[in-house]
């Protein structure tokens, strides 16, 4: 698990239902020097249980408070695992970046 950039969605929508997604996430493609991006998004995510605990903060605060930071970063970890072992299958999720993860938080 090196080089996943986790961004703040800032406003980005889901390219399947049109949310609006909580995060984007930069994930590093299996045998390629490329990334994809992928989104995590309260509606299509919903029924994944590594989602769970992320779309729950998420959906009572907007943004990451300072001292939530480690435990949000579990969660996240949690998530892009999941996303990783997805790559494989599903080769077709692209999303505009629109601000770092660091920027949101800070
Ligand atoms: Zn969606």
């Amino acid at each position: 698990m090196t080089d996943v950039k986790v961004v703040a969605a800032a406003g980005t929508r889901c390219g399947t239902c049109a949310e609006t997604l909580y995060l984007t996430a930069q994930v590093p493609q299996p045998r390629s020097s490329r990334t994809r991006t992928v989104g995590l998004c309260p509606q299509c995510d919903a029924g994944r249980p590594e989602t769970q605990g992320l779309l729950a903060y998420f959906a009572e605060h907007q943004r990451v408070r300072p001292e939530d930071l480690h435990q949000v970063h579990e969660l996240v970890g949690r998530w892009l695992e999941a996303l990783t072992e997805r790559a494989d299958r599903d080769g077709s999720l692209a999303a505009d970046v629109e601000a770092w993860w660091a920027a949101r938080a800070g």
